[in-house]
């Protein structure tokens, strides 16, 4: 069968790590990078007896991120224990929120294209699994830190709008101070779920678990895409399942065939109180949020003049908007300054393959730079070359004013010592064969050993000649 007019429908769960000092429902450290097992106690272990209290800092972060994404906030909003049997959950179930979420009704807008929001809740994350050649550990370090998890409506028709989704969340989460939303660190797992349209009939979805990078979100959903057309093409059935993405051989595989939802028994958690959520908790977290990405991007476009897609780059780091902004206030030229960041410093960042923090020209050396460059104080021609010597330290910012052109009477003598000595190529010029000025600004800029203008020197010399 030849599957022409089908549609790709895929819809995001996202898990993100909100950044508090404490885990969801007791005071251990939420760090869990460290040695195994260190942050752990009672509570987050799940022993018998032990009370979970909500931390209030989470509830804040979470409102924030969902007020951001347009949401309605559930005044009231519950908690439920979700049951599952996995070495990672050391309780048997997870703390998360089920019927009754903290947020929902919301949207982001992906290239004026809604994509809506359907949830976003509170949860506790699980332990660690570490598998070795011959056991399974666990660390528990990371059962309990706090989740936000968002659930959208399957509203994606490719996975290049997926990416574009990810990209201004973790933008967001960012801006927001939230999340460090780092996704090969964890602290931003993305579990798409797909399926294809076709003759209007939705086939069953598959989702792939815990992608780790923009990259394999993109070719697990290239490949799972391709992978049910070519199953309905060849009038096969696609089974539900959930994926697991492997990275190496660039192909989805099943890890488990999909539970359906009682399979995790969910009831309401006894132990924790309804979340209420008053008017004025929500006006005052409104008050915080200062400018999200989006907003940023049309200031950065009045404010400095520049193009949408040097604004688009800028503001995907937002250290590196905050360098932006600041290097603009240094430097005379903007649009010049504008052009060396995008075209030059992110050329370094890429190839060195660091950030702008780690940029080894201080801003104000680069803004130094860029205020002679723009006074014409920099010998013409070696731009680059010098720019370059100064990021690799070959040079220092001092040596820059040994590059400053020589005074102008030494220029007015070396121009005149040239048009003395090339009297013939004078006489030309003067007989109306106005080229020959070329030859003559080489002779000068070749004496004054680059470090002259030749735009200047040109000036220059007509301004001689003609008065003559
Ligand atoms: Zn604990």
């Amino acid at each position: 069968m030849e599957l022409n007019n089908y549609e790709v429908i895929i819809g995001l769960e996202i898990h993100c790590q909100l950044k508090t000092n404490s885990k969801l429902f007791c005071s251990c450290p939420a760090e869990f990078e460290k040695e195994p097992n260190i942050n752990v106690c009672p509570i987050c272990l799940g022993f018998p007896g032990v009370l979970p209290v909500l931390n209030k800092k989470a509830v804040e972060l979470a409102l924030k991120l969902a007020l951001a994404l347009n949401c309605e906030i559930n005044k009231k909003s519950t908690f439920a224990r979700k049951h599952y049997f996995y070495p990672d959950l050391p309780k048997g179930y997870q703390i998360t929120q089920y019927k009754e979420p903290l947020a929902y009704n919301g949207y982001l807008l992906i290239d004026n294209k809604k994509i809506r929001i359907r949830r976003v809740h509170l949860e506790e994350d699980s332990g660690k699994l570490i598998h070795t050649a011959n056991e399974t550990l666990v660390d528990f370090n990371r059962a309990g830190v706090p989740l936000v998890e968002i659930v959208t409506e399957p509203d994606f028709r490719s996975p290049k709008e997926v990416v574009s989704f990810i990209e201004e969340l973790k933008a967001i989460l960012i801006y927001l101070d939230i999340s460090d939303a780092d996704m090969e660190k964890g602290n931003l797992r993305c579990e798409p779920n797909i399926s294809l349209r076709y003759n209007n009939y939705p086939s069953e979805r598959r989702e792939i678990k815990n992608l780790n990078s923009l990259k394999n979100v993109y070719q697990a959903l290239e490949y799972e895409i391709g992978y049910q057309k070519s199953l309905l093409e060849k009038g096969k059935k696609v089974e539900r399942a959930t994926l697991l993405w492997n990275e190496k051989e660039k192909r989805t595989e099943i890890m488990r065939a999909k539970e359906e939802e009682e399979d995790y028994r969910y009831f309401p958690e006894p132990d924790l109180p309804p979340l209420i959520i008053r008017e004025e908790d929500i006006l005052k977290i409104k008050e915080e949020i200062k400018e999200l990405p989006k907003e940023r991007k049309e200031r950065l476009i009045r404010e400095y003049n520049i193009k949408e897609e040097f604004a688009e780059i800028i503001i995907r780091d937002k250290n590196l908007c905050d360098y932006y902004e600041n290097l603009m206030k240094l430097v005379k030229d903007k649009n010049l300054a504008t052009n060396w960041l995008i075209n030059e410093v992110l050329r370094i960042l890429n190839e060195k393959n660091i950030k702008i923090n780690d940029f080894p020209l201080k801003m104000e050396e680069f803004s130094y730079f860029l205020n002679l460059l723009s006074d014409n104080k920099l010998p013409m021609g070696n731009i680059k070359k010098i720019f370059y010597e100064l990021v690799e330290k070959k040079i220092t910012i001092k040596d820059l004013a040994t590059l400053l052109p020589e005074k102008k009477e030494d220029w007015d003598r070396v121009i005149f010592e040239v048009l003395e000595k090339e009297k013939e190529v004078v006489e030309k010029y003067k007989k109306g064969k106005k080229g020959v000025i070329g030859y003559l600004i080489g002779q000068v800029v070749k004496k004054l050993e680059g470090k002259a203008d030749p735009r200047k020197v040109k000036e220059k010399i007509i301004k001689i000649l003609e008065e003559d």
